[in-house]
C-alpha cells in the first residue's frame, strides 16, 4: 500500500462510500473498521455498510422525492452503495428496498478485492495521527467512547451530542396563514429578530383538551434497550412525558400562550399555542418549538394535524429521539466537510448531522471526492446547492440558522433526512393546476429534480460555473 494513503475510520456506509471514491480516483486507502474486534450495540456483522435496522432505502422516485433524486445522483457519481443496493433490490413498490446480507457481502467483497483498498480490524481509540497526513472519520452514531472522547476534546463538549431530541419539521407552504399568526413572545426583537419571528398556533380550552387526550392515548415507538438506559435531559422531554405529569404541563411549558395576542380571535391571548420557529436560511422549513417527541410516525401525523393550523401540515421530518453522535457541523466543518480546526481531519456520515443510510453514504461519497481532489493537488468545489448531494452538504455547513442572522433563533442544529425544503426555490414555480395544490406540488418537485439533475452534470464533469478554469477538478475518471 502506498504511503500516501487515505486512511479512513469506520467501515460503515459512509466510509465504504468514501473509501471506494477514493480508490476509484486511483488513490490508495486504508478502512479502519473496529468490527468484529469490537460490535457496537446495534451492528451484528463483520460485514462492511451492515443495515442495522431496516433494510430499505426509502423512495426510489428520482422525480417526485428527495431521497429517490439522492439515489439518482449518486449512481451518476458512481456510488458503490447505490451499485450494490440496484444489485440486491428486492419488490418493495416505490422504494428501494434490498437484501441486507448480500448488499452489506457485495459491498465488502469489492472494497477487500480492490488493489487500492487495504482493509484493518480494530478499534482507533484516538484522533488519526498526523502522520497519517489526511483522515476520514465515519465512524457513526455509534462511534466507540474512546474515539468519542477524543473527538469531544478536541471540538470542546458542547460541540458533540450524544443524543438528538428532534422536534417535528414542517414545510412553511403547508402551514394554514387563515388560523396563524406571526408574533414573538411580548413582540420582542431579540438579538437579530424583528418581535414577528414565530407561527402561532392557537388553541381554546376544548381543543387542548382533546390534544392532550389524543397525546396519552397514542402510541410511543419502543426504545432500544441501551437508549431506554439512557435517562431523558430534564429539558427536553417528549411532549408525552410532559403531559403524563399532569393535565396543565405543556400549557405552562412549550404550548405557554403568554405574551402572545390573536388577531383572529380580536386580540385576545389564546388559552394555549404551538409555536413554530424558522429553521432554515431559506425559510421552507419551520421547526415545532418544544415539541420533542417519541410517538410512532403514524400517530405523530394523527395527533399534530389536529393543532389548528396545522391540519395540512406536512412534515419534513417526524420528531424523535436517539442515542446518536453528531457534531455542531455548521460551526465546526468547512464545505469540504473538514474540521475548520484541524483541516487535515474530515468528517462523513451520520457524524456529521446528517440523517438515515443514503445520506450518510451521500456524505461519505463526498468527503472521499473531495480528500481524493487534494490529495492530487487540486482544487474542490462542492456540489451546488440545486442537488440533492448540494443541498445536504448546506445543510450540514451552512443552511440552518443560528443566532445572530436576523431570524432570532436560538443555534440548535439537528441531524436531518434530505428533503425538498432544503432546495433553494425556484425562479418559476410552476403554476396551479387543474387539480389545484396536490398537483401543484407533484410537478414543482419534478422541476427541483430536473434543475437537480441537469445543474449535477457540470459538477461531475469538473465544468461547473465557479469552477477555477471552468473546472474544479472533480471528474477524476
Ligand atoms: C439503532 C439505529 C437504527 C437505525 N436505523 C436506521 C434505518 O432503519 N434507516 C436509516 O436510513 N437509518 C437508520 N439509522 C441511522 C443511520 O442511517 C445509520 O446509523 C447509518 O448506518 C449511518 O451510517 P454511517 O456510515 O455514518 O455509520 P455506520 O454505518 O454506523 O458506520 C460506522 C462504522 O464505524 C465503526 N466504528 C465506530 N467507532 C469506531 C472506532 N473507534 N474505530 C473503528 N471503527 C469504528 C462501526 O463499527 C461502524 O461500522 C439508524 C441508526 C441507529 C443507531
Amino acid at each position: 500500500m502506498a504511503e500516501d494513503a487515505i486512511h479512513i475510520v469506520g467501515g460503515g456506509l459512509a466510509g465504504s462510500e468514501a473509501a471506494w471514491q477514493i480508490a476509484c480516483a486511483g488513490i490508495g486507502v486504508v478502512i479502519h473498521e473496529m468490527r468484529p474486534v469490537q460490535q457496537t450495540p446495534a451492528h451484528k456483522t463483520d460485514a462492511l455498510a451492515e443495515l442495522v435496522c431496516s433494510n430499505s432505502f426509502r423512495s426510489d422516485d428520482a422525480f417526485g422525492n428527495a431521497v429517490g433524486l439522492l439515489h439518482e445522483e449518486m449512481r451518476r457519481a458512481g456510488s458503490l452503495i447505490m451499485s450494490a443496493a440496484d444489485a440486491h433490490k428486492l419488490p418493495a413498490g416505490g422504494a428501494l428496498a434490498v437484501d441486507r446480507d448480500r448488499f452489506a457481502a457485495e459491498v465488502t467483497r469489492r472494497l477487500a478485492h480492490h488493489p487500492l483498498v487495504m482493509i484493518v480490524r480494530g478499534e482507533i481509540t484516538a484522533l488519526p495521527p498526523p502522520a497519517w497526513g489526511s483522515a476520514i472519520i465515519a465512524t457513526g452514531p455509534l462511534t466507540s467512547a474512546a474515539l468519542s472522547a477524543a473527538i469531544s476534546e478536541l471540538t470542546g463538549e458542547a460541540e458533540l451530542a450524544f443524543f438528538d431530541a428532534i422536534a417535528p419539521i414542517v414545510y412553511r407552504d403547508s402551514i394554514d396563514a387563515a388560523v396563524t399568526w406571526r408574533q414573538s413572545r411580548y413582540d420582542k426583537t431579540g438579538p437579530g429578530g424583528t418581535g414577528a419571528d414565530y407561527i402561532n398556533c392557537p388553541m381554546d380550552k376544548d381543543a387542548y383538551d382533546s390534544f392532550v387526550d389524543a397525546l396519552l392515548a397514542a402510541e410511543k415507538a419502543p426504545m432500544h434497550a441501551w437508549e431506554a438506559a439512557t435517562p431523558y435531559f430534564e429539558g427536553c422531554l417528549p411532549i408525552e412525558v410532559m403531559a403524563e405529569r399532569g393535565r396543565d404541563t405543556l400549557r405552562f411549558g412549550p404550548m405557554k400562550p403568554v405574551g402572545l395576542s390573536n388577531p383572529h380571535a380580536g386580540g385576545t391571548r389564546p388559552y394555549a399555542v404551538v409555536q413554530l420557529r424558522q429553521d432554515n436560511a431559506l425559510g421552507t422549513l419551520w421547526n415545532m418549538v418544544g415539541f420533542q417527541t417519541k410517538l410512532k410516525h403514524g400517530e405523530q401525523r394523527r395527533v399534530l394535524h389536529m393543532i389548528p393550523g396545522l391540519a395540512q401540515a406536512e412534515f419534513a421530518r417526524l420528531g424523535g429521539l436517539h442515542r446518536n453522535t453528531f457534531l455542531n457541523s455548521p460551526k465546526l466543518l468547512d464545505r469540504q466537510l473538514r474540521l475548520r480546526a484541524a483541516p487535515r481531519l474530515r468528517f462523513a456520515g451520520q457524524i456529521t448531522g446528517c440523517e438515515g443510510y443514503v445520506e450518510s453514504a451521500a456524505m461519505g461519497l463526498i468527503a472521499g471526492r473531495a480528500a481524493a481532489a487534494e490529495r492530487r493537488g487540486r482544487g474542490w468545489l462542492a456540489p451546488p446547492p440545486t442537488t440533492a448531494l448540494g443541498a445536504l452538504v448546506g445543510h450540514i455547513t451552512g443552511g440552518h440558522v443560528s443566532a445572530g442572522d436576523g431570524t432570532g433563533a436560538a443555534p440548535s442544529f439537528q441531524p436531518m433526512n434530505v428533503n425538498f425544503g432544503l432546495f433553494p426555490p425556484l425562479a418559476e414555480p410552476p403554476a396551479r393546476g387543474r387539480k389545484g395544490g396536490s398537483e401543484r406540488g407533484v410537478a414543482k418537485k419534478q422541476a427541483l429534480s430536473e434543475r437537480a439533475l441537469a445543474d449535477l452534470a457540470p459538477w461531475l464533469a469538473g465544468t461547473a460555473p465557479g469552477s477555477a478554469s471552468g473546472r474544479h477538478g472533480d471528474g477524476f475518471g
